[in-house]
C-alpha cells in the first residue's frame, strides 16, 4: 500500500519537474519554440533573454518618495546657452560675450546676466534674442512684435540675415527646457533598459531604443517631468496606453505601456503631476515604463539631461 502511494507520489513530482522544465527554462523554451516551429504554430515563448533577467522586471514596489528636483529654470538657462556658446567657433563666441559684457561662457555668468536681462526686457526669450543676436535687434523685436512673446513671434520681426542666430538662441531655449525637466519615477526606479541601439527583445531586430525602460510593478504613479500640455493619451498596439506631453521650446516627453492614463488630450500639467499607473500595455515583455524625450531633432537619450549630471554634459559638450 505505502509503495504503490510512494510511487504515485513520485511520478506527480516528476510531472511537475518536467512541467517547470518546458515552461520555465531557458532548454524548455527553446524546445517549444521548436516544436512550434516544427507543427507551423505560433510559440507563446518569452524571449530567451528574459529568462536571465535581462528583460523588464517586476522588481520590488517603487516607494513613492519624493521626485528628485530638477534644475532651476535660470539654472538650466544658464547651462543651455553655454553649451550652445561651447559649440561656437573661438570668434563668434568672443563676439556674443563681448557684445553682452561678460567676461567668460560659464553656465553660472550666463545664468546671471539672462536673469537680469529677462526682468529688463519682459520675457526670457527676449533675453536670450539679446544675448545672440544684439541689444538692438532685440529692442526692434520686442517693439514690434507687441506683447508677443514666444521666439518665434519675436524671430518674425527680424530681417532674414538674423536666421542664424535666432537659431542658436531656439536651441539655447530647447536645451534650457530639457535641462529643467524632472524625472517620472522616484530615484530607486531601476533602468532595465537604457537608450540606445539593441537588439528588440520582440522583433528580433536590431534597432535603436528610443528611450529609458524603467522595470516598475503594474500600477506604480507615473509623474509629468515638467508643467506641459496632453497632446496625446491614447492606446495602440506597440506603445500601448501612452501619453504624450509638450513642454513648448521643441520639448516633448512620451510614457508609454501603461496600465491607465489620468489625463486627456488638451490638459494642462503641472510638474510632477500623476498622469498615468504603469503598466504592460502593447509590445512588452514584462511590466516596465518606456519614457522617451523628444527634442526637435528626435528622440535623446534622457539621462544625459537629468539634473544632477548637466554640468558633466555641458563640459563634455557632447549634447545634442
Ligand atoms: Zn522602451
Amino acid at each position: 500500500m505505502m509503495r504503490a502511494l510512494r510511487r504515485v507520489f513520485d511520478l506527480f513530482l516528476s510531472a511537475l519537474c518536467l512541467w517547470a522544465a518546458w515552461y520555465h527554462t531557458p532548454p524548455g523554451a527553446l524546445a517549444r519554440t521548436a516544436v512550434a516551429r516544427l507543427s507551423g504554430t505560433r510559440a507563446s515563448v518569452r524571449p530567451l533573454l528574459s529568462y536571465y533577467g535581462a528583460g523588464a522586471r517586476t522588481g520590488q514596489a517603487v516607494p513613492d518618495v519624493a521626485l528628485p528636483t530638477p534644475l532651476s529654470r535660470g539654472a538650466a538657462l544658464g547651462l543651455g546657452a553655454s553649451a550652445v556658446l561651447a559649440r561656437l567657433p573661438p570668434a563668434d563666441r568672443d563676439g556674443v560675450l563681448t557684445r553682452g559684457g561678460l567676461s567668460s561662457a560659464s553656465p553660472e555668468g550666463l545664468s546671471a546676466w539672462i536673469d537680469t536681462e529677462s526682468a529688463r526686457r519682459g520675457s526670457r526669450e527676449a533675453a536670450v534674442l539679446a544675448l545672440f543676436c544684439g541689444e538692438d535687434a532685440a529692442k526692434f523685436a520686442v517693439q514690434r512684435a507687441r506683447g508677443g512673446a514666444t521666439l518665434e513671434q519675436l524671430a518674425r520681426e527680424l530681417p532674414p540675415r538674423y536666421a542664424d542666430r535666432v537659431a542658436l538662441a531656439a536651441t539655447t531655449l530647447t536645451l534650457a527646457t530639457a535641462y529643467a525637466l524632472a524625472w517620472p519615477l522616484p530615484e530607486s526606479a531601476q533602468v532595465t533598459s537604457p537608450f540606445g541601439l539593441r537588439a528588440h527583445p520582440l522583433l528580433r531586430k536590431r534597432r535603436l531604443h528610443t528611450g529609458i525602460d524603467f522595470g516598475i510593478p503594474p500600477g506604480t504613479a507615473v509623474h509629468a517631468v515638467a508643467e506641459g500640455v496632453v497632446r496625446r493619451s491614447s492606446d495602440d498596439a506597440v506603445s500601448g496606453k501612452l501619453v504624450l506631453l509638450d513642454h513648448g521650446s521643441g520639448v516633448s516627453t512620451l510614457y508609454c505601456h501603461n496600465e491607465s492614463l489620468l489625463v486627456s488630450v488638451g490638459d494642462r500639467v503641472a510638474a510632477g503631476q500623476v498622469i498615468a499607473r504603469s503598466g504592460n500595455s502593447g509590445l512588452s515583455t514584462g511590466p516596465h515604463l518606456h519614457y522617451q524625450l523628444d527634442l526637435p531633432e528626435g528622440p535623446v537619450d534622457p539621462l544625459r539631461f537629468r539634473a544632477n549630471r548637466t554640468l558633466r554634459v555641458a563640459l563634455g559638450g557632447t549634447e545634442p
